[in-house]
């Protein structure tokens, strides 16, 4: 067996929680092995009876005299068992409704148990937590008598069921399978324990301290292999030397006629970008390279000027959107933009129907639909570049000559498609877009195998949202200025509208300090917007009901739209100018500069009020970068070196990108693992544990979506 060994062929017990099992990402005998525990309950107390006292929680051992099912009053089963300890004194044990307790345990039996004491009938009696039958005096507790792992969030399996499992992997199963793979001098150098040792130590610790060291080598190694492994990638990537070297310098006058047709100037970061993107170019190994900007900043420009390169040196693009309507609103963007240049850009979606534009320099537009037997063949060579969605991926497409392929927006930034276009024996020039605020350090740790460029500059004439911290003194007058800013018109008679977001829809007792949407949207109704038409949106109303606000919104008809975060996805309300947002110390500051972005969409100055009852220093301050920091990337980092990690995942979806059992705002670790991977990638080749461990780390996150 090795650690890749997947459960369900273990036995019948994985095989029946598979599904739990896969909830909590534990597919193979390793993913079992570093599901860490979140704590450990302290049952190393071992007591005599004579020595226990009401009140404390403690591990009594002693053998089984009496095993009986008892009835309260109301009929409740009372499951009671005495057993007797080394101090001759007896103690009764009681559970609660668990009869099957009485087929496990039998007279005789020695039993470890663990649980709080209490008073029962005038007798010093335990409520049992835990148990355990042991096959004597002497064998080891898994589950009693110790620190005793427990396991997060189980779903439906007990931290009990986990634990004997991972003993049973410890113990027996896979005891043979835990070697070593760091080089030694790792091990020494950062004091790390050995890898079967920190595998036992951190499920079923010595002590304390133990267990520490034994989680300390565990996050060592999480980091370790997640950027070696990239750096690996990246190594046997570059060194594939296949790619096509796409030139620029011939074609100075033909790029430059491309940019002297834009209704505008690139930004100084998108032309950054660019020159990033065609030192890749002309560079003899593929271009891997992520592009993260903000929405708006102008990355669907910056991708279809490096098309143009791909076209003038002969080569066809591909440019991948997540959705139907973005692959369409892509493709009307790039045609309009690249075919007054000759060049024919196709759309392709929905896996069957295939639309060409034929549309040359000032000719006519025509469309042929084709069924998914498509290939690209002779008589339609001559298309340049193929938008589209997944389709584009369709094992019956086939291209000529592919040279440079953009991914927007996609799943583990373009992992998958690289793997199936490789398939297909194709090598081209890789460009990944992102708008998620993905901070630095995480970028360079999950993704070490991508470049990166990152637009960090919105497009000159853009208006920034301007942001205040309001303090709750000045809420009544803010208020007043957003009335005289709904009644204010602009020269075509449109009115602004207003946002206010509150964070949850019903206040619950812990959180009484929230303004939960609904209260909210009847105290401004009924008294501070009394006047104005107001609307409330929140996640639990029917779409259609939604719709419909959204729909009045849209056409003006109110106002003032009171809503939980959902707002978050995609409104584009032109009139919208006025955000704000109650309770903002819940959200972090990536978040709320995603939902600052829902104003802002028109040409009209936009704001953002942030209210916050908090009056800590400290939340004040953190609130305050986003009056004067306007990029979600910077924000991102802020939040993770303020927050820690918690956040980072509501705004990160890429799949299964979370750490395990290191912390993305450990920087020291981070910095250290990093470290060693660049040290040890050189002569990496001596070390064939390590590259069979990188080989297949992971694997099933990259290999599938
Ligand atoms: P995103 O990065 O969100 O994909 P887009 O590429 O869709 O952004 O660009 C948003 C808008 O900004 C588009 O209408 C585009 O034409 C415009 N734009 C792009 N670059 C510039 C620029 N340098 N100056 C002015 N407008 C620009
Ligand atoms: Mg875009």
């Amino acid at each position: 067996m090795d650690l890749k060994t997947n459960l369900s062929t273990l036995g019948l017990t994985y095989k029946f929680n598979a599904k739990k099992l896969e909830k909590l990402g534990i597919k193979t005998v390793e993913d079992l092995l570093l599901y860490v525990p979140s704590r450990y309950e302290n049952l190393s107390v071992i007591s005599k009876v004579n020595l226990l006292q009401a009140g404390e929680k403690a591990t009594v051992k002693g053998y089984v005299l009496e095993v009986k099912n008892t009835y309260t009053k109301n009929r409740k089963k009372i499951q009671q068992i005495i057993i007797q300890d080394k101090s001759g004194r007896t103690l009764l044990c009681i559970w609660f409704n668990q009869v099957f307790i009485l087929r496990i345990i039998k007279p005789g039996d020695f039993l470890s148990v663990a649980g709080k004491i209490i008073f029962f009938q005038n007798k010093i009696t335990m409520i049992v937590e835990e148990y355990e039958v042991l096959s004597d005096e002497n064998a080891e507790t898994v589950h009693t008598g110790r620190l005793v792992p427990v396991y997060p969030e189980t779903r439906g399996l007990s931290s009990k069921w986990i634990r004997n499992r991972v003993k049973e992997l410890i113990t027996n199963k896979a005891k043979d399978s835990l070697h070593e793979y760091l080089p030694e001098n790792i091990i020494i150098k950062n004091e790390l324990l050995d890898f079967k040792t920190s595998i036992e130590q951190s499920h079923f610790p010595k002590n304390e301290e133990m267990a520490k060291k034994g989680l300390a080598r565990l996050a060592f190694d999480e980091l370790f292999l997640i950027q070696l492994s990239a750096a690996y990638r990246k190594r046997e990537w570059q060194t594939k030397k296949t790619s096509h070297i796409l030139k620029i310098s011939p074609f100075k006058d033909e790029l430059e006629k491309l940019l002297a047709s834009l209704p505008f100037t690139l930004t100084g970061a998108q032309k950054n970008a660019l020159k990033d993107i065609s030192a890749d170019f002309t560079s003899a190994s593929p271009m891997n390279r992520l592009l993260e900007g903000d929405v708006g900043s102008g990355k669907t420009v910056v991708a279809a000027i490096a098309m143009y390169i791909a076209y003038l040196n002969g080569f066809t693009s591909v440019f991948m959107a997540p959705t139907e309507i973005l692959a369409k609103q892509h493709f009307d963007t790039i045609n309009n933009l690249l075919s007054p240049f000759g060049i024919k850009v196709c759309l392709i979606t929905g896996g069957s129907k295939i639309g060409i534009s034929n549309q040359k320099a000032g000719g006519k537009k025509s469309k042929k639909n084709h069924n998914s037997k498509f290939i690209i063949s002779d008589s339609n060579t001559d298309l340049d570049i193929f938008v589209g969605t997944h389709a584009l991926l369709n094992k019956n497409l086939e291209f000529e000559n592919l040279g440079f392929v953009v991914i927007d927006e996609q799943q583990r930034f373009g992992v998958k498609q690289r793997s199936v276009l490789r398939d297909k024996g194709l090598n081209p020039h890789f460009l990944t877009m992102t708008a998620t605020p993905i901070p630095r350090t995480v970028f360079l740790t999950l993704y070490g195998d991508l470049d990166f460029s990152y637009l960090d500059e919105m497009p000159r004439g853009r208006q920034t949202i301007k942001t205040w911290l309001v303090p709750s003194v000045k809420r009544e007058p803010a208020y007043k200025w957003i009335k005289d800013k709904i009644m204010e018109q602009d020269e075509k008679g449109s009115k602004n509208q207003v946002f206010i977001i509150c964070p949850f829809i019903e206040e619950s007792e812990s959180m009484i300090t929230v303004k939960a949407a609904v209260k909210e949207y009847e105290r401004l109704k009924n008294s501070v917007f009394k006047d104005f038409n107001i609307g409330l949106l929140h996640g639990k109303l029917k779409s259609k009901e939604k719709d419909k606000i959204i729909q009045d919104f849209r056409e003006g008809k109110i106002d003032i739209l009171v809503a939980t975060p959902v707002v978050e996805v995609g409104i584009d309300i032109k009139n919208a100018t006025i955000m704000l947002i109650e309770a903002a110390e819940r959200f972090g500051l990536a978040q709320l500069h995603q939902l600052r972005g829902r104003v802002g969409r028109g040409n009209k100055q936009s704001f953002c009020l942030l209210f916050t009852d908090a009056k800590s220093e400290k939340v004040q301050e953190r609130l305050k970068y986003l009056e004067t920091n306007h990029l979600g990337a910077e924000l991102a980092e802020i939040d993770l070196k303020l927050r820690g990690p918690g956040e980072l995942f509501g705004t990160l979806q890429h799949g299964n990108t979370e750490l395990k059992i290191a912390s993305f705002s450990d920087f020291e670790l981070i910095k250290k693992t990093k470290n060693e991977a660049e040290k040890i990638l050189p002569e990496i080749s001596l070390y064939p544990a390590l590259i069979k461990k990188i080989k297949t780390f992971r694997e099933e996150n990259i290999s599938s979506d």
